[in-house]
């Protein structure tokens, strides 16, 4: 049984009072039932949340990290830093990253690698444009994107990490995919990973990303494949993502 994994992508956002506000309204709203929660702030916060949220249910990770080791590296991040601050998780190959800063699928294995060996568990995220959709090459795309990282880190790869469906065209439009597309992205990679070794993809968790809030998370997370969210605007309040997983719980 899998269980559901809520995810909080802030990219470039926040403030040293805006991270207190946030996570102290996350805090403040326990609930015996939780699906695990994990908060992925920018690096300059990552020692405030570590503060705020040792010892809680809530854990905390970075929106990427460098796949060197250490070194001569300016303005990088690595995986041991990122565990040093109380990280348990790494987002990996995020499409912002791919677009915005030219990560190729090389350099996302790379990355995953990097945190993997590190003890991290990174989550990589795949998708396809909108247009690679109306191509009709989203399976094509995600396969790639996949398999990059299978082919450099192994199915047993996937034993500690986990992977964000995110469809390009649905993050931070409002517009979402249907529950039947995502599971169907879903299926497609569980079956993928399912065809190295059947128990790791049972074991796996897929998350789905892309204009996830309180009204639409319940009818994603129902479906047989999809094992949780990744959250991008809807994480920025506490309210908002409360809101997620008082759905989901
Ligand atoms: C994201 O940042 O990964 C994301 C899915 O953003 P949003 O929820 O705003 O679409």
């Amino acid at each position: 049984m899998r269980k559901i994994l809520l995810a909080g992508n802030w990219k470039m956002h926040g403030s040293k009072a805006m991270v207190s506000a946030l996570l102290e309204g996350l805090l403040a709203a326990p609930r015996r039932e939780t699906p695990d929660m994990v908060v992925f702030p920018p690096f300059p916060y990552l020692a405030q949340a570590q503060s705020l949220l040792a010892g809680s249910p809530i854990a905390w990770g970075a929106q990427t990290l460098s796949p060197e080791a250490q070194g001569a590296h300016t303005g990088e991040v690595s995986a041991s830093m990122l565990l040093d601050l109380g990280c348990r998780y790494v987002l990996v190959g995020h499409s912002e990253r791919r677009t915005l800063y030219g990560e190729n699928d090389a350099d996302v294995a790379a990355r995953y690698a990097a945190a993997l060996a590190a003890g991290l568990e990174p989550i990589l995220c795949v998708g396809e444009t909108l247009q690679e959709r109306e191509e009709e090459r989203t399976e094509a795309v995600v396969e790639r994107q996949l398999e990059a990282v299978l082919d450099r880190c192994g199915v047993e790869g996937f034993e500690r990490g986990a992977v964000a469906y995110e469809p390009v065209w649905a993050i931070g439009t409002g517009r979402t995919a249907t529950p039947d597309q995502a599971q169907a992205v879903h299926a497609f990679i569980r079956g993928k990973v399912a065809y190295r070794n059947d128990i790791i993809a049972g074991q796996l968790r897929i998350l789905y990303g892309g204009s996830v809030n309180g009204s639409n998370a319940a009818d994603l997370f129902a479906r047989e494949d999809i094992d949780g969210g990744l959250v991008g605007g809807a994480s920025l309040k506490a309210e908002d993502f409360l809101a997620i997983r008082d759905a989901v719980t």
